[in-house]
This record gives C-alpha cells, structure tokens and sequence, in this order.
C-alpha cells in the first residue's frame, strides 16, 4: 500500500519517554539493555537514559533488503554477545520494530537460554508479528518510515574539503 506510518524524530523522543514511563510503571528494571542494530540503538540509547540503565548491548541482525524484501531467515551476525555476561541478569531486548517478529524470536530464543529474565520493548508492532512483546508504544500494519533510514546515506560532495 502507498500508506507509510511516519515516524519524525520529535515524534520519536515522545515516544521514548512514554515507551520508558510504560516499562517503569510495570516495575520491570533491566541490569542490561540489548539493542537490535542498527533500528534498536536508537531505541536502546531513548530507553537507557530514560530507566536509569547505564549498560547497553549491542547485537547485529540482519534480514531486510528493502522495502518489503528480506532475507528468508534473520542471522546474527557476529560479534555475539558474550553469555557470561548475560547470566542471572534481567534484559530488556530493544528494537524499532516487530514486524514478522523473526529477529526479535531470533535475539528473544537466544537470550532464554542465558538470562534470569527477558522481556522485549518496541516502538512498533505489528498484528502479525509471531512475538508479542511485552511494551509496545504503538500497533500499526502500515509501512513506518523511521527518521533515521527515510533519507538516503549522505554523499561526498566536491570541493568540500576541510582544512585542519
Ligand atoms: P522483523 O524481523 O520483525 O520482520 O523485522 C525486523 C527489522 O526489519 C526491524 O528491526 C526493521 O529494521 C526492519 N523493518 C521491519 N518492518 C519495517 C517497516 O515497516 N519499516 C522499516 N523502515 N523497517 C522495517
């Protein structure tokens, strides 16, 4: 369809604070944040400043190509987190967004195996997102135009060296 779901960066920072207020009025706490780059970061660094989290993890994930295309499985990629770290502590997973939910069941399978507690906190789901994560700020089937990917990566331009 040609509706997009257009998320600004203002937008965004609301969304953040009340995804957080959400998370704390649940009582849930994270020892540690594990983002889901590149989308997740933005999500995870929002969350960390807003609970009082100073420990942010990082895990690649790659699967989508484009709009609407993807790869037919989600990988890690590495470096994967170290599962020492994780032991007995409680993870907040962070993404942008659920859509078929396979990186996330991805990340979310991984971490049972290693942590006390994991719970999952997304700006975005979708209805038919196999996981159901436990904070969502909003549902929506709609293609989302996150602010960070809308915009092309930015080109060098000529002429436009700087000078120590
Ligand atoms: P999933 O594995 O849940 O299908 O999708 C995971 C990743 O695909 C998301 O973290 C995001 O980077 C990308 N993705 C999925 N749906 C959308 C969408 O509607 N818009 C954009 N920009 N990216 C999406």
């Amino acid at each position: 369809s040609e509706i997009r779901e257009n998320l600004t960066y203002p937008i965004f920072g609301q969304a953040i604070r009340e995804l957080a207020q959400t998370i704390a009025d649940d009582g849930y706490e994270p020892d540690i944040i594990l983002s889901i780059a590149r989308g997740g970061v933005f999500v995870a660094g929002g969350l960390a400043y807003a609970l009082d989290c100073k420990n942010i993890h990082l895990v690649n994930v790659e699967f989508y190509t484009g709009v609407g295309t993807t790869l037919e499985m989600p990988v890690m990629l590495s470096p994967v987190p170290n599962a020492i770290d994780f032991s007995n502590k409680k993870v907040l997973i962070a993404d942008d967004v659920a859509d078929t939910g396979k990186t996330l069941k991805l990340v979310h399978d991984f971490c049972l195996e290693h942590v006390a507690e994991v719970r999952s906190a997304v700006i975005y789901e979708k209805s038919h997102s196999l996981v159901k994560c436990e904070y969502v700020w909003k549902k929506t089937d709609e293609w989302i135009n996150f602010p960070w990917s809308v915009e092309p990566p930015v080109v060098r331009r000529e002429g436009q060296v700087l000078d120590a």
